[in-house]
């Protein structure tokens, strides 16, 4: 006598999935396909409309391939009024996507890259997250933002630092996945009530992107400062986390090249600009850390081949990375994906040359997918609305 098959509702055939992956099963085959993406990624899990239909838990499975056809069901539409709009989203946007597509592949190797490149959005991967699963890039761009969009603070900061650590604050799924080292011992200064200019590591070792990685709302909050004005907040922004000059000088660099780029200057006229600008406000301040900056500063950083350039999570290499990337491509989706394939700390140098590259072609250069994949995207698109409100207002009375 044949017993027929029990059929599995689609929450228990995900159960299924983690139960395998639990014990150690790579390839998952209990979930059924999605039409529109079976031909792709036969035999694993997928992030797909049939899926979305139904409570899922927690940890869901998602495809370590590619997945060309993957479609997000609520879209946003960004309403871009003027060029500068396009730039400004352009940039934040660009950089939230940059991290976005390189979180499944971060800690990868150059090699793995060269084998098997991102040409497309991804899901699973390093972390196991959804297809647009930003990290702490973002969430702690969007705390400098919140601060922002309420009477900037560097203690307002501080706060929604010590939020996202504890609680998840701004982050996709209220948790954090990914958090680097000075960036956590700094926040726990904080939370036993250092100042918050205090915090951040001082010794050479402390130089990672921790700081660089987040500071790019600060391009728009000082652009129309004096330059003076415009260095001492950028060095409190990198203080929180990073206190050392090295860090502090990326900042500054990135801050001013993004400027000029928002400005309307074509590429090389920003690095030339920011160069400029360099040497002549921060030469004396910083005139020992000016020989590490010396394949940026002398202006050649786009004549070095692949090899030459490392993709690490030090804050020199990571801008050398980001510049290089911008420099000698001609699209963000170009830029952004060089970035990537360059292995290592592909989340915080995509997201970092994403934020030049978006704001140079403009918000429409993303390909709308991409944005439309990113977690919480009504959530940001509303932050980055009062955002560009603000930031109006403040241009308004300053004139
Ligand atoms: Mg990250």
């Amino acid at each position: 006598m044949s017993k027929e098959k029990k059929q599995l509702s689609l929450i228990e055939r995900w159960e299924l999935d983690i139960e395998s992956y639990k014990n150690g099963v790579q390839v998952l085959t209990s979930v059924p396909q999605c039409e529109k993406c079976r031909y792709f990624i036969k035999g694993k899990a997928l992030h797909c409309k049939m899926y979305d239909n139904e409570k899922k838990p927690k940890y869901v499975m998602f495809p370590s391939k590619e997945c060309p056809r993957y479609e997000s069901i609520e879209l946003i539409e960004v309403a871009i009024n003027n060029e500068y709009d396009s730039k400004m989203f352009g940039g934040l946007f660009g950089f939230c996507v940059g991290d976005a597509l390189g979180v499944p592949v971060e800690f990868s190797t150059r090699d793995e890259r060269k084998r098997d490149p991102i040409k497309e959005m991804r899901a699973y991967g390093t972390y196991h997250q959804p297809f647009g699963t930003w990290s702490d890039d973002t969430s702690l761009t969007l705390c400098l933002i919140e601060s922002i969009n309420n009477h900037y603070s560097v203690q307002r900061v501080a706060d929604n630092f010590m939020k996202y650590y504890k609680y998840g604050y701004l982050t996709p799924y209220c948790e954090v996945f990914d958090i680097g080292k000075s960036t956590k011992n700094a926040i726990d200064k904080m939370i036993h009530g250092v100042e918050p200019v205090d915090c951040g590591g001082k010794t050479e070792q402390d130089n990672v992107n921790g700081s660089l990685m987040r500071v790019l709302p600060l391009a728009y909050y000082v652009k129309n400062m004096l330059p003076i004005k415009q260095i001492e907040i950028v060095e409190e922004v990198s203080s929180l986390t990073h206190s050392h000059k090295r860090s502090k000088l990326a900042c500054i660099f990135y801050i001013e090249f993004v400027i000029n780029l928002l400005n309307g200057n074509k590429k090389d006229e920003a690095y030339k600009n920011t160069i400029e600008f360099v040497k002549k406000y921060c030469k004396e301040i910083y005139s020992e850390e000016i020989e590490n900056y010396r394949r940026i500063l002398d202006g050649t950083i786009a004549s070095y081949n692949e090899e030459q350039i490392k993709s690490s999570g030090y804050v020199i290499e990571t801008i050398e990375a980001a510049l290089w990337s911008f420099l000698t491509t001609d699209s963000y989706n170009e830029a952004v994906l060089k970035a990537i394939n360059l292995g290592g700390d592909t989340d915080t140098i995509a997201a970092i040359v994403g934020g030049m590259a978006g704001t140079y072609y403009g918000f429409q250069s993303i390909p709308d997918n991409w944005v439309q994949n990113l977690a919480r995207k009504e959530e940001i698109y509303e932050m980055l609305t009062k955002f560009r409100y603000v930031i109006n207002i403040k241009e308004k009375f300053s004139h």
